[in-house]
């Protein structure tokens, strides 16, 4: 297939990755993405918080609401010298286009934007509300971005039925994979407080390394459940153990571990601290324990959305999008406990983060097909 040399999702691309925005900074992308939208009749509100720019805009009235969400800042570059080409300065070359945040996700929010503009165009009177929820703060914190806008969307009682996330969920080809939840993750970081002593005395010690180590041994080798249809089995993993004073005749007073769950929609964070306290306690391990949960899992249960995505993906690129729920976090965890269906779909995503960040410049004009599709199977009257 040609490569387009110039189209209006591909330009739109180039201007936002020319507009450097490493987290939480915007770089004036979204007055670029406002103007466009309130030029095709949204109301668009401007939400900051502390350093962060978001924006919600609606188009049309009552539900379904359909939202795009997406972010427009992007990771820092790292060292820019090993980088082929300036990474503001998007350039194409053997059909890829380069730039920081050509992956994730310029070229998404690009798409999702001349997406809507011909859906619009088209469809002047579609049913529904048609929304758009971005961010500037996805790579960074996470704190005053889609978080809080999903806070004040609550506050006033605003729904979403359908929320398409544009990062880059695709492995080999555009649309092989489309995100329809994610697993969770808890972690603790545990002290065992033991008595320091002499190691030849251990009559006068405790020693808290073994005083874990049967313990750990149940931790790391349990099925903590099978997973489910959606999701893999849940996983425990240590990933960081100290003990010892660095003397070979000293029992240490104390250990220090951290230790991460990644958990499916089978667990609650709650089953879970009182089974590895549980163990802990069986096994007479004192100690002190501190809980954190980065994240809770959600599910899209296959439903109207994700079918309506697969049929145009189907349709664009005759394959039928395998359904995931792997890889790490997105904002989609902060909009699926709004009782929204939420899926990702986006771009190739082999080299976000890295240096030299690319997307397929034959991708850019497909996606932005695709979710034109996806809208109008939804919204269209
Ligand atoms: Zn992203």
């Amino acid at each position: 297939m040609a490569t387009h040399a110039s189209s209006k999702t591909l330009d739109l691309t180039r201007d936002l990755i020319s507009r450097a925005s490493v987290s939480p900074t915007d770089g004036g992308c979204q007055a670029v993405m406002i103007e466009r939208l309130e030029a095709l009749g949204f109301s668009v509100e401007n939400l900051r918080f502390g350093p962060v720019d978001n924006f919600w805009a609606k188009r049309g009235s009552g539900g379904p609401v359909f939202c795009f969400a997406g972010h427009t800042d992007v990771v820092p570059t790292g060292p820019v010298d090993d980088w082929r080409s300036d990474p503001f300065a998007p350039v194409i070359k053997d059909g890829l286009l380069y730039g920081r945040g050509a992956a994730d996700m310029k070229s998404g929010l690009a798409a999702m934007l001349t997406a809507s503009e011909e859906f619009v165009e088209r469809y002047p009177n579609h049913r529904g509300t048609l929304a758009f929820l971005i961010t500037s703060d996805e790579e960074g914190p996470s704190v005053d971005g889609t978080r809080r806008v999903v806070e004040v969307l609550r506050e006033r009682q605003e729904a979403i039925d359908w929320c398409l996330v544009g990062e880059p969920s695709s492995e080999s080809i555009l649309g092989d994979t489309i995100k329809i939840g994610r697993r969770g993750s808890l972690s603790g970081r545990l002290t065992v407080h033991g008595v320091q002593g002499h190691i030849a005395y251990p009559q006068f010690a405790n020693n808290p390394i073994h005083a874990l180590a049967p313990a750990l041994a149940e931790l790391t080798s349990r099925t903590w459940d099978a997973g489910n249809e959606h999701f893999q089995p849940t996983t425990f993993q240590v990933s960081n153990l100290s003990a010892g004073t660095g003397a070979p005749n000293v029992i240490p007073g104390e250990l220090k571990a951290r230790f991460n769950l990644r958990f499916s929609t089978v667990q609650t964070v709650e089953s879970l601290k009182s089974t590895v306290e549980e163990i802990l306690d069986r096994h007479e391990v004192k100690y002190s324990l501190e809980w954190f949960v980065s994240g809770y899992p959600f599910l899209t249960a296959p439903g109207v959305l994700s079918e309506a995505a697969c049929r145009a993906v189907l349709e664009h690129q005759r394959i039928r999008p395998k359904l995931s729920t792997g890889g790490g976090t997105s904002d989609g965890r902060f909009i699926a406990p709004m009782g929204a269906q939420v899926i990702e779909l986006g771009v190739i995503n082999a080299t976000i983060h890295k240096v030299n960040e690319c997307v397929r410049v034959e991708d850019i004009d497909l996606l932005h097909h695709i979710y034109r599709r996806t809208l109008e199977l939804l919204l269209a009257t």
